[in-house]
């Protein structure tokens, strides 16, 4: 009831959803033979079977700096057919929040991209500390403000206003690699990268697909750009900073355990 009533408030129809692809490939794994079995002389080879990926068309609403070549990625798609059955003419001209049909998609991957940028020194953790959103709203109500779009780099959804529970929505300030809007305490705005992770922690729990999500980004982006644990952050523990933000129900014992 709860989920209904959160993407009601959204106003959007909830897009058919796609399970979030976190699995790595798997590789047959080699199993030794027993070497206190005297005469044994073969080994024994497991192949892990995975189900085949199924593959239907589905809906895809465009967020603000997504490509038609991110969002093929995305659904490992063909670009083409993805031009031709929505019948785009130029492809710079993709408005945000269309939809677009997308034929024999995949599950849909997680895209990070990563730019080779020796500004990024930190990584801020934020909630939105609303029960709903995508990076298409925050975009809106950051533009209000006179900022230049969504002050985030990233946003975690959390399965309301037609995202999926734990997909990971890159923002033109990433794309850009511009400063961001999240953080002034600390120069943060110029030296980290924001993750803001849809939904109120200070009252509801952080999902599992959220906190999986946010494990894999923030990992991928310390391996990239060598950022220690010890600068990874929550928007509060900046020195300066003065907010419960990302609340006081953020798993932090959770997180830690896993980066
Ligand atoms: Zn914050």
């Amino acid at each position: 009831m709860r989920y209904l009533v959160k993407n009601l408030v959204c106003g959007f129809a909830l897009l058919v959803s796609s399970t979030l692809l976190l699995t790595s490939c798997v590789t047959p794994r080699a199993i030794k033979s027993d070497s206190a079995v005297p005469h044994s002389t073969t080994s024994t080879y497991e192949t892990v079977h995975t189900r085949p990926t199924p593959r239907q068309g589905q809906y895809h609403s465009v967020a603000p700096g997504e490509t038609l070549w991110r969002i093929a990625k995305m659904y490992d798609a063909d670009i083409d057919a993805l031009k031709d059955v929505n019948r785009i003419q130029n492809v710079r001209d993709l408005k945000v929040g269309r939809k677009l049909y997308v034929p024999n998609a995949a599950p849909r991957k997680h895209i990070v991209s990563l730019y080779p940028n020796k500004k990024w020194k930190n990584i801020v953790i934020h909630h939105s500390a609303t029960g709903v959103g995508n990076s298409m709203q925050f975009n809106k109500a950051h533009k209000k403000k006179g900022w230049k779009g969504v002050g985030y780099h990233f946003i975690i959804d959390n399965g309301t206003c037609g995202k999926d529970d734990g997909q990971i929505e890159t923002t033109p300030r990433w794309i850009n690699q511009e400063d961001g809007a999240h953080c002034k305490a600390g120069e943060m705005n110029k030296t980290g990268i924001g993750i803001c992770l849809v939904g109120n922690f200070s009252k509801e729990r952080v999902s599992r697909k959220q906190l999986n999500s946010l494990v894999y980004l923030v990992k991928t982006l310390q391996g990239f750009y060598h950022i220690p644990d010890n600068r990874v952050f929550g928007h509060g523990n900046v020195p300066g900073a003065q907010t419960e933000c990302p609340g006081k129900k953020f798993p932090w014992k959770k997180f830690r355990r896993r980066i």
